[in-house]
């Protein structure tokens, strides 16, 4: 096995709800993942809505804080880093979201977007290589250069995905977190925004932790797959293992609701 990027332990995120004078409750929307990605490799994260999926990721790159549990990325304790450090290592680790409609600022225009984490990273000498890196990345993901200076909403959905991922990858990152990256778009452009996130990690060497209620795209594309259920992983294994010889009861009805298999 290749090396490993990533290292999540006993990952925990709780949410208390109940005002003052109600009881609390505890959600426990993650509670205790541990799971390591490869360099290079796709891991699958399926598991039906509600089950945590959406907090793991966000959690992971620590958009929303873990109440428990340790991310290591590479050789840094990332779950503990803080300010300047934070910064650096976020470079490494990216994330493209489910809804590109509402992710994009509407207010910018795609050079701004698409700039914005080389701005924040400062990884550019002077403007003009900044702007050939946006447009390297422009090209790399399949949006016309002419529409550098427009708003997201002149975009169709699969282009302002297009738009998500090349904000995503424009500091070569080593890992990329996909939300459910087609599940907003018509069937007709997944095809297409899954066929270049696939030629992304062959020509960037990219991994991807690959999260989707879509079993035959998870199967499809994920070396391995981890099943979950009511914030715990359940099952994690090979893609072709869970899928042809699932060992826990949830898999097996998880994979007996798809209608069929693409
Ligand atoms: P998934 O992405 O698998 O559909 P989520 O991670 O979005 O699931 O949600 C997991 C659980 O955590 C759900 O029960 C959801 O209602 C709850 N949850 C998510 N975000 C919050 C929040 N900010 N406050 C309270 N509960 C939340
Ligand atoms: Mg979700």
């Amino acid at each position: 096995m290749s090396e490993v990027l990533l290292k999540v332990s006993n990952l925990k995120k709780y949410y208390n709800s109940g005002s003052l004078f109600q009881k609390k409750k505890t959600l426990k929307a993650l509670d205790g993942v541990s799971f390591e990605l490869h360099r290079g490799e796709t891991l699958g994260i399926v598991g039906e809505s509600g089950c945590g999926k959406s907090t793991l990721a966000k959690s992971i790159i620590r958009l929303i804080e873990p109440t428990a549990g340790e991310i290591i990325l590479g050789d840094k304790d990332f779950g503990k880093l803080s300010g300047q450090n934070l910064k650096e290592a976020r470079k490494h680790i990216k994330m493209i979201f489910q809804d590109p409609y509402s992710s994009l600022n509407p207010r910018m225009t795609v050079n701004e977007i698409i700039g914005e984490p080389l701005d924040i990273a400062k990884a550019y000498k002077d403007i003009e290589e900044r702007n050939k890196k946006i447009e390297n990345t422009m090209e790399t993901v399949g949006i016309d250069l002419s529409w550098k200076n427009r708003f997201p909403h002149e975009f169709s959905g699969g282009q302002r995905q297009r738009i998500g991922i090349a904000k995503a990858i424009i500091l070569n990152p080593d890992i990329v977190i996909c939300d459910e990256p087609v599940s907003a778009l018509d069937v007709s452009i997944q095809a297409k925004i899954i066929n270049l996130l696939f030629r992304l990690q062959r020509e960037l060497n990219i991994s991807y932790i690959f999260i989707s209620h879509d079993l035959s795209v998870v199967r499809h594309i994920a070396d391995r797959v981890m099943v979950m259920y009511g914030g715990k992983v359940v099952e994690e294994g090979i893609t072709e293992d869970i899928f042809s010889n699932p060992k826990d009861d949830y898999t097996k009805t998880l994979l007996e609701s798809i209608p069929y298999i693409r």
